[in-house]
Order: C-alpha cells, then structure tokens, then sequence
C-alpha cells in the first residue's frame, strides 16, 4: 500500500518531494511516482495544495495516519572498536521508551570488523543491531557515515532515531536528519511520550538555560534527537538477553566520496577524563585566581578524582577549556561532586545536576547551588578545603 496519487489533480508542482520524511516522491516526465516502501505517514497528503493525494482508507473506514514501522533506533558509537558509553545511555532510555511504545529497540553499529561490539549491544538492550561492517567506516568521516545511515533509515523506516551528542554525534547526525527531511533536537536531557499520540517529547535547555523547551516532531519521520553522554542511566547488562544480529550491505557506500580519513591526530590527554572521573572537584569564580585551583588539584588527587570548572573560571584564563563542565561544557555524573565557590548557574546544573552526591562549598547562604547539594558548606573555601584536605590525611 502506498499513498494515492491523482494524476488529474496532480500539477507535477514538486512540493511534496521534499515532504517525504524517506525520499521515496519522484517525478518521472513530469508525472508524480512513488517507490516502494511508503509509510503512509501523510506528510506528502498535507502539504499537497491540490487534493491530488490521499491515504487509502482503513479497515475501519477512516484515513488514520500511519507510522513507520522500524522502532526506535540508537546509533550506537565505537571508535577503534571501543564502544562509546552513551551507546548504552542511550539504549536504557530506548528500552524505557518502548516498554510505552509496545516496539522493538535496534542498535546501529557502524565500522570495520566490529562484529565483537554486538553482543555487548545486546546485552544492553537492543532487540537487535543493524551491523553496517565496511572498510569505509572503519574511521570516521562524516559523508559515508550519514549516506550510510540515511540509506539504512530509508530502508527500514525507523519511528525515532537517538544518537550521542558527542563530537562524532554532533558532526554527522544534522546532516543525516536533513538528507532524511526531519527534525532534530540536539543536546536533549529528557524524553517523554505525549499521552495521546505516543509522538516523542523532546527537552532541551534553550535561551542561554533559562528555560526548558519540549520539542515535538508532529508531522516528519523519523524523530531525531541527540543526548549528551552521562545524561541518561544505562541498564545492567544481561549477557543472556537475546536478540538479532543483522549485517547489512549498502550500495551507498560504494559511492566516491568528497573527504577522506587520513589519520587521528591526539592533543589532549587527561590523567582522569573528566566524563569517567568517578569524583569530581569544581571551582568557580570564588577562586579569584588561577593558581588556587591547585588547592582543588590537591584534594582531587586524594580522592583519585578530576578538576572541572565553571565558564567564569575557564573565561577567566584560569584552567583550559576542556575542564569546563555545563551547557557550553561537558556533562558529568560522577558519584561525587565538589562544587566550590560556585553560585550554580542553571548553564553550569545543566553539567552536573546528575551526579550522585553533591558537596556545596559557598560563602553565600542563598547561593542557587545549595538547592541541589546534598551537604551545603557555607564558609570560605580557603578555609574549608584546606580543613578537608586535613582530615582526609589524618584518616589515612
Ligand atoms: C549561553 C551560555 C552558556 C553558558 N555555559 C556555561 C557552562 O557551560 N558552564 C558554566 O559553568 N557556566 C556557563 N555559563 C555561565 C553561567 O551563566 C554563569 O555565569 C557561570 O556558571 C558562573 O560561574 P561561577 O559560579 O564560577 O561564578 P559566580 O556566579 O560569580 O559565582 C561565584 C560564587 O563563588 C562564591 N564565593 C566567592 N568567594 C568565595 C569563597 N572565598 N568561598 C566560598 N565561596 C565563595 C560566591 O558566593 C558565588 O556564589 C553560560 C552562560 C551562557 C549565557
């Protein structure tokens, strides 16, 4: 079944080639066509100012519109055969989705002799993984990675598509969503499904993090959103879960291409990356200067965890960016945070409001940080920290 066309009504305007969420509208000499594959997802039906296509009618009579089929998708990331936490973040967030949705959840794997990677998928809920195993994806580029996705998407018509938001993430996935016709909301921090039509909410800080927006994708196939890692909660893996393994072989892959990978090149290293660091001790403007953040450095060290910062420190000339934590920054949900003289923007929780536990060290009573902190210090953290530090010596 395919949406109907009306050759006397249809003027071979093209409006509604550009509608189609899968790309399957053509016009061949001027008379509209259209692949195999269609959804009836009626988008193609609303823009047509003519009356010239319809949906065929239901059993029940009426022309309700239908959903792609494919369930929900997460693009599972691996780089040199290491998979990317936020593959599983995302994974445990699709299950939870559709346990609602009554569909199958599928992992995404794309590269080159990465089969071994798919059990670890499975184990963490997927139903089954798209395996797209091709020595053109053995490093990443952004062009076969979204002509890849795109084609497998039109395919196998997924309902939502979840991806990281990540460096690689954010590079292709905007690319895949306009090549594919749809929405894409980045950077979410929650899903939710609108009661009556199951159609994804997506939410986002907006404005600078002022507010929370939630962003719906009513009339385009598939809903696409990205999530920072450490966002999401990740399930327990049940290496006896069981699920599909599907390789796929793609013609698009076979296309010349305009970039190609030449070589990885390593700048930054990190005695603990902050994403992993299990605790964490972040300082603020109320270091007043840069070389106090070693007094930050010294209580991390004793508790085997990482240095993060505001923006007021990172602008400020104190530490270097890759420490920033917050909406222009990374996100971190370690079991233990230090958040010290930091008033607690809402761009900064956006960073860290995930983490287990947090310590609050701020000379200001009313400071907004103390409303999330499970232990407020108000004090001066020249005097508190150097306390802490003590203590944890003298408990050793
Ligand atoms: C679009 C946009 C994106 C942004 N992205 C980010 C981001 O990613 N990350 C981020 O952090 N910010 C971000 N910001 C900036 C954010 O709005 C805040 O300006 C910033 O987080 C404030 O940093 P702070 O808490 O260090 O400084 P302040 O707000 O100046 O707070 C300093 C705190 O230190 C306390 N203090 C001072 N002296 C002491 C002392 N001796 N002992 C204890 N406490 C003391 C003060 O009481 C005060 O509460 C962004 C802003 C915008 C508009």
């Amino acid at each position: 079944m395919s949406v109907i066309i009306n050759l006397e009504r249809c003027t071979g305007c093209g409006q509604c080639l550009d509608a189609c969420p899968f790309g399957l509208l053509y016009l061949l000499d001027g008379r509209l066509m259209v692949d195999d594959g269609c959804t009836l997802c009626g988008a193609c039906v609303e823009v047509c100012e003519y009356g010239a296509l319809s949906l065929p009618a239901t059993e029940a009579g009426s022309s309700e519109v239908y959903r792609p089929h494919g369930g929900i998708w997460i693009f599972a990331e691996q780089r040199g055969g290491r998979m990317a936490p936020v593959s599983l973040e995302l994974l445990g967030e699709a299950r939870r989705l559709a346990a609602r949705m009554q569909v199958p959840v599928a992992a995404v794997l794309f590269g080159h002799q990465v089969q071994e990677l798919t059990a670890g998928l499975i184990a963490g809920g997927a139903d089954k993984v798209y395996l797209v195993d091709h020595p053109r994806l053995a490093d990443f580029v952004e062009e076969p990675y979204a002509a890849a996705l795109t084609a497998l998407a039109r395919r196998e018509q997924p309902e939502i598509i979840l991806a990281g938001a990540t460096y690689l993430g954010r590079a292709f996935i905007p690319r895949v969503a306009a090549l594919l016709d749809t929405g894409l909301t980045a950077d979410c921090t929650a899903f939710d499904l609108e009661t009556e039509t199951n159609l994804l909410l997506q939410t986002r800080p907006a404005f600078g993090g002022n507010i929370m927006a939630t962003i719906l994708t009513p009339r385009s196939y598939p809903q696409m959103a990205t999530v920072r890692p450490r966002v999401m909660k990740k399930l327990a893996l049940q290496s006896d879960r069981e699920g599909t393994v599907i390789p796929v072989r793609l013609e698009e892959l076979e296309q010349p291409f305009r970039s190609r990978f030449l070589e990885t090149v390593s700048e930054i290293t990190e005695a603990i990356p902050l994403g992993e660091a299990e605790v964490i001790v972040a300082g603020g403007r109320g270091l007043q200067d840069g070389k106090n953040f070693q007094l930050l450095e010294e209580l991390a060290d004793l508790l085997g965890g990482a240095v993060g910062a505001t923006r007021a420190a990172v602008d400020a000339g104190w530490i270097s960016y890759q420490h920033q934590i917050g909406q222009t920054g990374k996100t971190v949900a370690p079991r233990l945070y230090f958040a010290c003289g930091i008033s607690g923007a809402a761009q900064h929780l956006v960073g860290m409001q995930s983490s287990d536990f947090i310590v609050a060290i701020n000379s200001d009573p009313q400071a907004p940080i103390f409303q999330i902190a499970d232990i407020g210090l108000v004090g001066d953290m020249f005097e508190i920290i150097p306390a802490l530090i003590q203590q944890i010596k003298a408990s050793r």
